[in-house]
């Protein structure tokens, strides 16, 4: 087993998995339901020994892996199956890996959370033709439902290091695992938070000798790639997958706009006919929630500083407030800022009493919980992510999540969205190992608008949606190429 005490000391500057995962969007659990029925196959002993200790075979022979139970591969198998039924374009992206083989010889190391989708995804890069690949995946902490392996990966020739209540230094061991293994070499990093990235940085930086790029999905890794770039320190080309179109406008509204309603009503039964609600920040997180809630029948008021996000508001036919004008009456108070203490002591204060306080931005920075945490206030833990902040009056507040984001904790994210997280991460992989000499620089770049648009088209099937081709003349009128881009890249 390998130590990483003294490692340690020098992460403590570096995000930590929790503050990571708070930002990073690849996460579901939406396949953790039918598990139930799979308590009578857990093995009593698997919560007592530490996968480091077992010793697991899988049905090929193979113990290249770590995981909690590999017994419970055939139930990880059919959440992939359920998965796979919303994942269509990548289904189709694997249809035509297998042909063209676009990752023949991809060797890649990844870092990301396990879910049944992340698994599809885990699949087609390991697949025929597609290289091979050792994935480092997490489970997520902050689990309202119990979480079980998923162990098809592995079968799939995929060696997976992953499993649901690691320790720190279980966290590091894996990562590890994934990136010093005899006899291979990584020559693609997938990543999702910059950790490997790091690990790889600090451990074994001769191994970016031999990588062709670097893709990463999460806003913390794409902050640490900028400060490496601005450093001159960034040997290899780098992809920005956060910041794709794609992502951006399917993970912050679409997403959000589905998992909102989602995440408060599993924690607290709430109907939202009728309710006040405030929500803070009319960006395209803001913009998902409030359309949500309106179509429910909430009464939505929004906060804003920009005035040009303000008037979206007032012309979606919302009203634009100050949070102090409406505090005391609003049922449910959201924020989707990005921003910090925008919901303060003094605005917590003036609630009416069982009035919901939930945040769907920037990880836990949006609500002043330490200003909760005082003598005078009494927490009552009612649900799993749900508290009671009692007054000395008795007034209750139901705090969410303990302001940590409301979907990532409390609901899932839609398969569908994954799918295009995981269409756009594969093309940008391909993308990057088959790119000429020279055409990436040591950089950090976007995903060029064409493929933006490839991942679109790859999903509109799933709708029989069917686009309009430009006529020659129309293409020239509008000085566009018949094929695309169809848009300038700040579109
Ligand atoms: P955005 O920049 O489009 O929107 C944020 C809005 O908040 C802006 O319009 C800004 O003017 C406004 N704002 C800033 N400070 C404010 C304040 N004090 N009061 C009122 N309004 C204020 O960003 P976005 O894409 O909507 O993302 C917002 C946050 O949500 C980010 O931190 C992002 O990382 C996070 N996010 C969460 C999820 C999720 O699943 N919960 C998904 C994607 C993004």
């Amino acid at each position: 087993q390998i130590q990483f005490a003294d490692d340690m000391q020098e992460f403590t500057k570096f995000p930590t998995k929790t503050g990571r995962r708070s930002l990073s969007r690849s996460i579901s659990q939406s396949s953790t339901d039918s598990y139930s029925s799979a308590a009578s196959y857990t093995d009593s002993s698997d919560d007592e020994v530490s996968p480091r200790e077992k010793q697991q075979t899988n049905s090929k022979g193979s113990s290249n892996f770590c995981v909690k139970n590999i017994k419970q591969a055939e139930f990880g198998r059919r959440e992939i199956e359920i998965a796979e039924q919303d994942m269509s374009a990548l289904i189709s992206l694997r249809k035509r890996a297998q042909g063209e083989k676009p990752l023949a010889g991809a060797k890649i190391v990844g870092c990301t959370h396990i879910t049944a989708q992340t698994a599809v995804s885990g699949c087609l890069f390991g697949g025929p033709g597609m290289g091979h690949q050792l994935f480092h995946w997490e489970e997520r902490q902050s689990s309202a439902k119990p979480c079980n392996p998923r162990d098809v990966p592995v079968l799939a020739g995929v060696a997976v290091f992953a499993w649901k209540g690691e320790s720190e230094d279980d966290f590091w061991w894996c990562i590890d695992r994934c990136v010093n293994v005899d006899g291979w070499q990584a020559n693609m990093i997938l990543d999702d938070g910059g950790d490997l990235t790091h690990w790889v940085y600090k451990k074994y930086p001769s191994v970016f000798k031999k990588i062709r790029g670097i893709v990463e999905e999460s806003v913390t890794g794409v902050h640490r790639l900028y400060q490496l770039s601005k450093a001159g320190k960034l040997c290899v080309p780098a992809m920005n997958v956060n910041d794709s179109v794609t992502k951006q406008k399917f993970d912050n509204l679409y997403c959000c706009r589905e998992s909102i309603l989602d995440g408060l009503k599993r924690t607290t039964d709430v109907m939202f006919g009728g309710k006040q609600v405030v929500v803070c920040g009319y960006g395209e997180v803001g913009k998902g929630c409030c359309a949500a809630l309106k179509a429910l029948g909430a009464i939505v008021y929004v906060t804003e500083i920009d005035p040009i996000c303000a008037l979206q508001a007032c012309m979606d036919g919302f009203r634009v407030v100050k949070l102090s004008e409406v505090i005391r009456q609003v049922d449910v108070v959201i924020t989707c800022t990005g921003n910090k203490n925008v919901v303060t002591r003094e605005h917590l204060d003036r609630m009416k009493n069982s009035c919901i306080v939930c945040n769907m931005g920037h990880s836990n920075t949006e609500i002043d919980v330490t200003s909760l945490r005082m003598p005078e206030l009494t927490w009552e833990r009612v649900r799993s992510q749900v508290d009671h902040v009692i007054w000395p009056d008795g007034k209750r507040v139901v705090l969410l999540a303990e302001g940590r984001l409301l979907n990532l904790s409390c609901s899932t994210v839609p398969t569908f969205v994954l799918s295009i997280t995981a269409t756009t991460q594969a093309l940008a992989l391909i993308e990057l190992y088959n790119a000429p000499e020279g055409r990436y620089k040591q950089d950090v770049y976007l995903l060029p608008k064409k493929m933006d648009e490839y991942v679109a088209s790859l999903h509109l099937p799933s709708f029989d949606a069917h686009l309009t081709e430009l006529t020659d003349d129309q293409a020239k009128y509008l000085g566009l190429n018949k094929n695309g881009p169809f848009k300038p890249n700040y579109y």
